[in-house]
């Protein structure tokens, strides 16, 4: 398929201090968006200029959220090259969710084509300032204006860019987490291991009680027992216990990260033992107790490496190690984002030059 290109007449000002992008905050002056109709399949791809999009009241999205998103990044990198970190993955888990929430699968090998034509329009608009990166929000979402609950026959594909920020201007920093008994994510036979926005929305009540009492991102445990730990916020979660590097296995309610994967491959390659299992969150707290628990972090795209500080469960305060950044959890962020940033070789072939 061809992407037909109508560029802005009328482009934006960029942000001034790239110390001060944020995450999300700015939107470059291109999106990508094609249709799909049901007889047709997916066409019309194009890039136009970023701008609103015309939406019935009655579109399904709007009321019975059948959506899926993706997020990956694009960086620039020493010699000036603009670089993707495993897009195809993406694209992959993009029909992994599509699949769900019953949405027409997409040709992965073209959307990862479509996200490197529109980063190549809006290159201007990659940070080049340390840490910061240009973040790729593809999304697809049901339009037929049509109050009944059935899959939908017309959706949109669409692709943004948002120029970010470095997320630790000053360094990796240790965050607090509150493990979460009230509320759950997901549970088995639900979405949990998709994209899709009802996830987000189910999550928000938790986070922001939470925030209110001083944590950062809450942990969340399973939706049946209560017992085993899934996730940490919207990112996977790893414990270094012992000689043991632990992360929750893949059981249907938890998200299959790009970052999670690498970071298992980066240790299995440095010879680091590393179990996907389950875990309870009384081993978690039995390790601190018996000094085994060395370290503990979250693994997203955001982010990349979220070292734990300290969690809370039952009224029970427990100190990761000495609360500050463990071995593990800076080496891991050094070298993947080394490789993410063109900065030291990739020697797994997981860039994707544009
Ligand atoms: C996106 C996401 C992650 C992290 O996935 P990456 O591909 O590593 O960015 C983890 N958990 C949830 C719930 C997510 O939405």
């Amino acid at each position: 398929m061809e992407i037909q290109i109508t560029r802005t007449s009328a482009p934006k000002q960029k942000p001034a201090d790239q110390t001060k992008l944020g995450f999300g905050n700015y939107y470059t002056d291109h999106m990508f968006i094609m249709n799909y109709d049901e007889g047709e399949g997916w066409h019309d791809a194009r890039i136009v200029p970023y701008g609103p999009i015309p939406l019935d009241p009655a579109a399904m999205c709007l009321h019975y959220g059948q959506e899926v998103f993706e997020g990956l990044k694009a960086y620039k990198t020493p010699d000036g090259g603009i670089q993707l970190f495993r897009p195809d993955k993406n694209m992959a888990r993009l029909n992994v969710s599509n699949e769900r929430l019953c949405i027409p699968l997409v040709d992965e090998a073209f959307c990862v084509e479509a996200v490197k034509k529109l980063v190549e329009v809006d290159k201007d608009w990659i940070p080049d300032a340390p840490g910061t990166s240009l973040y790729i929000r593809p999304f697809i979402f049901a339009v037929d204006p049509h109050v009944g609950v059935h899959p939908a026959h017309h959706l949109l594909f669409v692709i943004i860019l948002s120029p970010v920020g470095a997320y630790y201007p000053k360094g990796l920093n240790p965050v607090d987490i509150y493990v979460e008994q009230n509320y759950v994510r997901a549970v088995k036979g639900g979405m949990g291991f998709t994209k899709t926005a009802g996830n987000y929305a189910a999550s928000l009540k938790a986070q922001d009680e939470a925030e209110k009492i001083g944590y950062t991102q809450v942990l969340w445990l399973d939706g049946v027992e209560r017992k085993y730990i899934e996730e940490v916020g919207t990112m996977n979660v790893f414990f270094v216990i012992g000689d043991e590097v632990v992360t929750p296995a893949l059981t249907g309610s938890i998200l299959s990260g790009v970052t999670r994967m690498s970071v298992i491959d980066l240790l299995r390659s440095k010879g680091y033992k590393v179990s996907e299992r389950r875990i309870s969150v009384q081993e978690l707290f039995d390790a601190h107790d018996n000094g085994t628990l060395k370290e503990a972090f979250g693994t997203g795209t955001a982010a990349v490496i979220s070292p734990i500080g300290t969690f809370e469960w039952n009224g029970k305060k427990i100190t990761v190690a000495d609360g500050g950044i463990g071995q593990l959890s800076q080496m891991l962020y050094d070298t993947l984002t080394g490789i993410q940033f063109g900065k030291i070789p990739d020697e797994f072939g997981w860039t994707v030059r544009i």
